[in-house]
């Protein structure tokens, strides 16, 4: 690919999340030179994604004014920071260094951070791409207001996936008064990640939110009814729903990255502990790539909201000349019906968990692997979290983790 010059920036940032907002407050923090531009595909600044299966859904504003309330700090009010939102890079010369936006413009660079981040993997069944205002899809705040317009009039709601995402919007959606069902494959959410007695704990916080919940539930097909849809489930009763939304998971967006010859193995674009990629001059930060985590000493493929900011704080800094490793344990948060889950944890695997109770309802799950503690999830148990990371940080022995084990 040959791209004629129409200018050179210092930083191209690709994308338009938490990773590409911090990879260039970063870069310009850092004292990196020439102007920055982020270049991202949504038609809005980037915003606080996590609101919008949660807030957003519960109360259709989150924020009490209206969707601005969500953008994050604006860049432009930096010095030599420019962005450009509504419009994708199309194609990426590292060799060159000069990139194409879907506009024809190009720009030439002397650093770019990718962080194109992720989206919704479909479900592959008949009948489950998004439709008719009916069947639906959730990661941009586009997608949550098509959802809630689709909502208008509707009395039950069908959530395939019990994932995260899943089980927010869900217990979301229900406190709207709406009759919500999710189909998840797992017996409850997140037994094979968190484990039988975390899964129980968040299929009880669903039921309590007013959710029903149907375990081992494998949709095969979805629909059309009278005004809505009927999702079918193996060995099981179909599910009839005014609106349905798929919430089965996400994939990295790579294409871009693939395409510019970029090695994508298993998916995802593979970075060092400082996110350099193997092509000098190209970064990569967020949910699209595999990166090392130095105090694992492996490479960790992580979804997180705090993580993409801190992979691309840290791609920002490397790319201005700046010293940062990615050495902390990955983490999120789940808000389920107003039920906060904190998990701080190299998140690839464990072998036994145990759990410690507290009163009021508090729990905290110590995930041992090979004899070393590789994670933790806690509800109102702060403390817990504070300590089990830190240990986990360390790849401290099993025997550190405080508390009776409760297995439940
Ligand atoms: C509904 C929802 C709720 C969530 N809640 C939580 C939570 O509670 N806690 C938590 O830890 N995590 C949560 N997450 C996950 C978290 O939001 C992601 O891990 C995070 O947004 C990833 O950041 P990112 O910058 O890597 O990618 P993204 O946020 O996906 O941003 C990538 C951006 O790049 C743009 N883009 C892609 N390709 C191009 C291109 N070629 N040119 C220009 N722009 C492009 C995309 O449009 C997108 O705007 C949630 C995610 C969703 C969808």
């Amino acid at each position: 690919m040959s791209l004629a010059p129409t200018g050179t920036v210092g930083l191209l940032v690709v994308g338009g999340g938490p990773a590409a907002h911090a990879a260039a407050a970063a870069y310009r923090g850092a004292g990196g030179p020439g102007t920055v531009l982020l270049v991202g595909d949504d038609d809005r600044p980037p915003y606080f994604r996590p609101a919008l299966s949660k807030d957003l859904l519960r109360s259709g504003d989150p924020t009490g004014t209206d969707d601005d309330g969500l953008l994050l700090e604006d860049l432009t009010g930096l010095d030599d920071v420019a962005i450009r939102v509504g419009t994708a890079v199309t194609a990426l010369s590292p060799a060159e260094r000069r990139a194409r936006l879907a506009d024809g413009t190009t720009v030439g660079f002397t650093a770019c951070v990718l962080a194109t981040g992720a989206e919704p993997v479909p479900l592959p069944v008949p009948g489950a791409d998004p439709a008719d205002g009916v069947v639906h899809l959730l990661r941009s705040l586009a997608d949550a207001r098509a959802l809630l317009e689709g909502l208008s009039g509707a009395g039950s709601v069908v959530v395939v996936g019990s994932g995260f995402i899943g089980c927010e919007a869900a217990a979301a959606l229900a406190g709207r008064g709406l009759t919500v069902t999710v189909c998840g494959t797992e017996r409850v959410p997140q037994a094979a990640r968190l484990g039988d007695a975390v899964g129980d704990r968040l299929a009880d916080w669903l039921s309590e939110a007013g959710v029903w919940l149907r375990g081992t539930a494998e949709v095969t097909g979805i629909d059309p009814t009278a005004g809505g849809r009927r999702v079918h489930v193996r060995d099981g009763h179909p599910v009839d729903a005014d609106v349905v939304l798929v919430a089965a998971g996400a994939r990295p967006r790579v294409s871009l990255a693939a395409s510019a010859g970029l090695p994508v193995p298993g998916g995802r674009v593979v970075v060092d502990e400082r996110m350099r990629t193997a092509v000098p001059g190209v970064l990569a930060a967020g949910d699209l790539v595999s990166a090392r985590n130095a105090a694992a000493g492996r490479h960790l493929a992580v979804e997180h909201w705090g993580d993409a900011e801190e992979m691309g704080r840290i791609a920002g800094t490397t790319a201005a000349g700046g010293d940062a490793v990615w050495d902390s344990p990955p983490g999120f948060w789940s808000d389920i019906g107003g039920r906060v889950l904190k998990y701080s944890a190299w998140g690839d695997g464990f072998d036994e968990v145990a759990v410690t109770t507290h009163p009021g309802g508090g729990f905290s799950a110590w995930y041992t692997r090979d004899g070393l503690l590789c994670g933790i999830a806690t509800h109102q148990a702060d403390d817990d979290l504070d300590t089990g990371s830190d240990l986990v940080r360390r790849n401290a022995p099993a025997s550190s983790a405080p508390g009776t084990p409760d297995t439940r």
